[in-house]
């Protein structure tokens, strides 16, 4: 596993749930830390492990922050996980487009270049629409972010539209060079595995969903829990 230290949230009370969570800072070579490589679908060059722990002795300096405040660091920064997610999602889209076009701009089939295909000039045309769409909504929230606003669900519904779409541009590009959209040479077949992880990952796209519809359906209101701890225990 590539690291010195790894960041690990820990049960420090058990009973308390979410308020029973502690940061610590733990170095890879102490003992009792241990590793295994995970064997991805793709992000070949992120390197990800399944990484244990027994009976590993922590030095109490090695807490970062307020003991059981882990859970309320990690939630506050959730909202610029996503964004960066929704951001990267549109962004690898955008890439996809680019270099589909590219593509079709250089590929003859039946005496034409293949972007005057009806067929493929309407999707193309739904695509671009799309990527526009969602990268004005990630400007508006970087925005939002820029002034220090605490906004869960957009910042939810940007993340589960912008990796949702980067999947379907995934698969779309991809049908856009034929079989040789399948061949490890052109660099598609690799952003189709590599763009799956964004709705998986950083929360679900059932998880996004489940935060916007508690937020629409039964009103609940999330405020940056950073702000209290803050002011109680920092
Ligand atoms: C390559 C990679 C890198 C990762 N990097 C990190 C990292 O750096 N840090 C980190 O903390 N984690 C990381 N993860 C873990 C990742 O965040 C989790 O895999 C992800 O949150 C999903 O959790 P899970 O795997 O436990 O799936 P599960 O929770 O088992 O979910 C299985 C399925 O059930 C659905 N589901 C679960 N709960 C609900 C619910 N309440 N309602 C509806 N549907 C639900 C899920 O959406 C999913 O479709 C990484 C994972 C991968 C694959």
């Amino acid at each position: 596993m590539l690291s010195d230290y790894i960041v690990a949230a820990v049960k420090t009370n058990p009973e308390a749930g979410a308020g029973g969570i502690s940061l610590l800072v733990i170095d890879r070579d102490m003992p009792g830390v241990s590793a295994t490589k995970l064997n991805k679908l793709g992000w070949h060059a992120s390197d990800t492990g399944e990484i244990a722990f027994d009976n590993v002795k922590v030095p109490l300096e090695h807490l970062l922050g307020g003991e059981n405040r882990g859970f309320y660091y990690i939630m506050d920064r959730f909202q610029l996980e996503r964004l960066i997610m929704a951001i990267g999602g549109v962004a690898s889209a955008e890439f996809a487009l680019e270099y589909a076009l590219q593509y079709m701009n250089e590929r003859q089939a039946f005496g034409r270049k293949i972007n005057q295909f009806q067929a493929l000039r309407h999707r193309i045309a739904d695509l671009a629409a799309e990527i526009t769409r969602a990268k004005y909504f990630n400007y508006y929230l970087a925005q939002m972010h820029q002034e220090g606003k605490f906004v869960v669900k957009e910042c939810s519904m940007a993340k589960l539209l912008g990796t949702e779409l980067a999947d379907q541009a995934m698969y779309k590009c991809l049908q856009f060079f034929g079989g040789y959209g399948f061949i490890e040479d052109y660099k598609i077949a690799r952003m189709f595995r590599d763009s799956r992880i964004g709705t998986i990952g950083g929360g679900s796209s059932e998880i996004m969903r489940e935060i916007i519809a508690k937020m629409v359906i039964d009103s609940v209101q999330y405020r940056s829990p950073y702000a209290s701890v803050a002011k109680a225990s920092l």
